[in-house]
C-alpha cells in the first residue's frame, strides 16, 4: 500500500567503533533522579516515585555536533544523562531481568527551556514544550554491554568552555537502571529502538551562543556539543 508521501526518514544514532546505527523508537526521560538535583529544582528526593516526560525520537543529533539555540527560550540548560539503549521489547519487565532488554548504552543532554518548564510546572501543564523541541536530545555513539551490572557505578559529567559545571557517579542515581525500568515498563511495553535518558546529577546551568559542551560517563563515552545561532 502506499503512502501518500515518501516517509519520513528513520531516526537513528551512531554505534561506536561500527558503521552500523541505533535506530530510535521512543525516548523516555527520568525526570529527578538524582537527589541533589531534586534538591536544587527545588524538590524533596525523598517523597516521589521515579517519572518520567518524552522525546520524540526525530529529537536526536550525533555527537559531535552543533545544534542550534531554539526559539522561545532565554534560558537554555544542559543536563547530562546516562542513556540506556533498549534491544528487546517486553512488559512488566522485573528489575533482575532487566538486563535481558539492554542492547547497550551511551551519554545524552537533555536539552531543557527552563523558562518554559517553569511556566509549565506554574500553570499545570505538560513540558513538551520544554523538552521536546528539534535537537533536543543529541547523543553519543553508542556502546554494546553485557549486564546491567557493568553501568551501576562510573563518573557523570559536563563542562562548558572547559569549566566543570556537572560532576557526580552513577552510583547516586535515586532509581537504579534496573529498577526505573522495570517499573517503566510497568506503564507501556519497551520495544527495541528506545532509548531511557536516566536523569541528570547537580549543576545544570545555561548555555549561550557559541559554547562548547563536553560531557561523558566513565567507561561508556564521551559527547561534545556547541550552541550554534538560532534558526
Ligand atoms: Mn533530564
Amino acid at each position: 500500500m502506499p503512502f501518500v508521501f515518501d516517509p519520513t526518514p528513520q531516526a537513528s544514532v551512531a554505534v561506536a567503533n561500527s558503521p552500523d546505527r541505533f535506530p530510535v523508537r521512543r525516548i523516555f526521560c527520568v525526570g529527578r533522579n538524582y537527589a541533589a538535583h531534586a534538591r536544587e529544582m527545588g524538590k524533596d528526593p525523598d517523597r516521589e516515585p521515579p517519572f518520567f516526560f518524552t522525546k520524540p525520537a526525530d529529537a536526536v543529533a550525533d555527537s559531535p555536533c552543533t545544534v542550534p539555540y531554539p526559539p522561545l527560550t532565554e534560558d537554555l540548560h544542559h543536563e547530562i544523562e546516562l542513556v540506556i539503549a533498549i534491544g528487546k521489547g517486553g512488559a512488566n519487565i522485573a528489575p533482575d531481568a532487566v538486563t535481558d532488554h539492554i542492547w547497550g548504552a551511551g551519554v545524552g543532554i537533555d536539552l531543557t527551556r527552563r523558562d518554559l518548564q517553569a511556566e509549565a510546572k506554574k500553570m499545570g501543564r505538560p513540558w513538551d514544550w520544554a523538552k521536546a523541541f528539534d535537537f533536543s536530545a543529541p547523543m553519543s555513539p553508542l556502546v554494546p554491554f553485557a549486564d546491567v551490572a557493568s553501568i551501576e557505578a562510573g563518573r557523570i559529567w559536563l563542562a562548558v568552555n572547559g569549566e566543570t559545571r556537572q560532576d557526580a557517579d552513577i552510583s547516586d542515581l535515586i532509581w537504579p537502571v534496573r529498577d526505573h525500568i522495570a517499573y517503566l515498563s510497568q506503564a507501556m511495553s519497551l520495544a527495541p529502538g528506545d532509548l531511557i535518558m536516566t536523569g541528570t546529577p547537580a549543576g545544570v546551568g545555561a548555555v549561550h551562543l557559541g559554547d562548547v559542551m563536553t560531557g561523558g560517563v566513565d567507561g561508556i563515552g564521551e559527547i561534545e556539543v556547541t550552541i550554534g545561532d538560532r534558526d
